[in-house]
């Protein structure tokens, strides 16, 4: 009865989504990937309106390939927080000249709000918009973010991947132990991602050395696991890595077509790195501050002064941190690192303007400079086996204490490169 047509019934009826929805699919196509696919079909759907067998059988929270379809399904909600992250990072033109990217506290308040009332946030800000030119920018930027998103899909369609057919989502209910060996696997796996692109942590070499001490501890732990939940967790990790890639291939190659951009002022390059920063960041903060407000007992107050020993010392907390680096996904900052790099190195900036390369360049610099929290979360994920274990032997908990920096020592640190 669930047919993927069906969802058009409950497809989005919010005008600018449509309107980037299919701008997206033009640009699309102009994709040598995206011709090569038998069909592609897309819908953005508002699940609210949607009865509970086709939610069973469709939801995301974000983007999904079905298969046997050729279809993608785009949750309406994922594409409205992308506009509201790429409107809101469009009113200021340097990162330095951004309020909320100022403070915690701020880019907090900033999340509160969106979260609170999405909608209403949106239309605020689409006014905003129409007073300056900016405006078909930002729908372009969306449907840059949007292209990227998709091109991740377009790549489980071409590996015939269903993600139904295998998942590393534990049943509810699972027991504690497999949980914390799922956190477990998850820590691992992002540190050596991370460190794969270059993000260490000095002093925690060892999270990322096979068959180092520290990897024999958590080997240990990860042996409790489910064989069929390992071998799922292999089997979406490297499914999720060549799907990443497949998504950069698709933006970078409808970012190198001449056609669809000869009307626009800003270089399309440009926009799509302002897109990525803006979605990877706002995912971020607000996967951020959800765990914060989890771990803390008074989440209004949530801050990350006792993250780490939160995490530590408490089982369920690890299970919960790890909870950042994405269910569905690999974590979006990472993916929107990653895909900003590779735009920057494989797209020109033409014609050249140097104030608009310093801006994207200084927007890819702070998300690598973000994702030290990340990093520091799965190496301490990754070593915390292993760090219990020395306790144990010692009879003394050691005392471990790790600093974060702060969003506006990231920006200090961003001014000290001169970029
Ligand atoms: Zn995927």
């Amino acid at each position: 009865m669930n047919r993927f047509e069906d969802l058009a019934a409950f497809e989005t009826t919010d005008p600018v989504l449509l309107a980037v929805g299919e701008r997206a699919a033009t640009l699309l196509q102009s994709s040598s990937v995206v011709q090569g696919l038998e069909a592609l079909r897309v819908a953005i759907v508002d699940f609210e309106r949607a009865p509970v067998a086709t939610r069973d059988a469709y939801f995301t929270s974000n983007c999904m390939a079905v298969v046997p379809e050729h279809g993608i399904v785009v949750n309406e909600n994922f594409l409205r927080d992308a506009e509201i992250a790429i409107r809101a990072f469009g009113l200021s033109g340097s990162v330095f000249a951004t309020p909320f990217l100022r403070h915690e506290s701020e880019m907090f308040a900033f999340v509160r709000r969106v979260r609170a009332h999405p909608r209403e946030y949106l239309a605020a800000l689409r006014t905003l918009s129409t007073r300056n030119e900016g405006e078909q920018c930002r729908r372009d930027e969306l449907a840059l973010a949007l292209v990227f998103f998709l091109g991740h899909e377009v790549g489980h369609l071409r590996d015939r991947g269903d993600r139904r057919t295998f998942t590393i989502t534990l049943p509810e209910g699972a027991p504690l132990e497999t949980q914390l060996a799922a956190a477990t696997a998850k820590y691992c796996r992002h540190v050596d991602e991370l460190h794969s692109f270059g993000f260490d942590l000095p002093g925690f070499d060892l999270a990322f050395t096979r068959g180092s001490e520290v990897r024999a501890a958590a080997d240990a732990v990860l042996a409790t696991l489910p064989p069929h939940h390992a071998v799922n967790h292999d089997a979406w990790f490297l499914a999720e890595n060549r799907a990443d890639d497949c998504g950069i291939e698709v933006l970078v190659q409808v970012l190198n077509a001449a056609g669809p951009w000869s009307e626009t002022a800003v270089p399309a390059p440009v926009l799509a790195v302002r897109a990525l920063f803006a979605v990877g960041v706002l995912s971020w903060f607000r996967d951020f501050l959800g765990l914060l407000e989890q771990l803390s007992p008074e989440p209004e107050r949530a801050n990350v002064g006792s993250l780490i020993l939160d995490m530590m010392s408490d089982r369920q907390n690890y299970v919960r941190a790890s909870s950042v680096f994405g269910h569905e996904h690999r974590f979006t900052l990472l993916r929107a690192a990653v895909a900003m790099g590779r735009v920057l190195k494989q797209c020109a900036i033409e014609p050249a303007d140097e104030r608009l390369r310093a801006e994207v360049t200084q927007r890819w610099y702070l998300c690598r400079l973000l994702m030290d929290t990340a990093v520091k979360l799965a190496s301490t994920g990754a070593s915390t086996a292993w760090m219990l274990e020395k306790d144990k032997e010692r009879g003394t908990p050691q005392l471990f204490m790790m600093q974060f920096e702060s969003l506006a020592g990231e920006l200090n640190r961003l001014r000290g490169m001169g970029a």
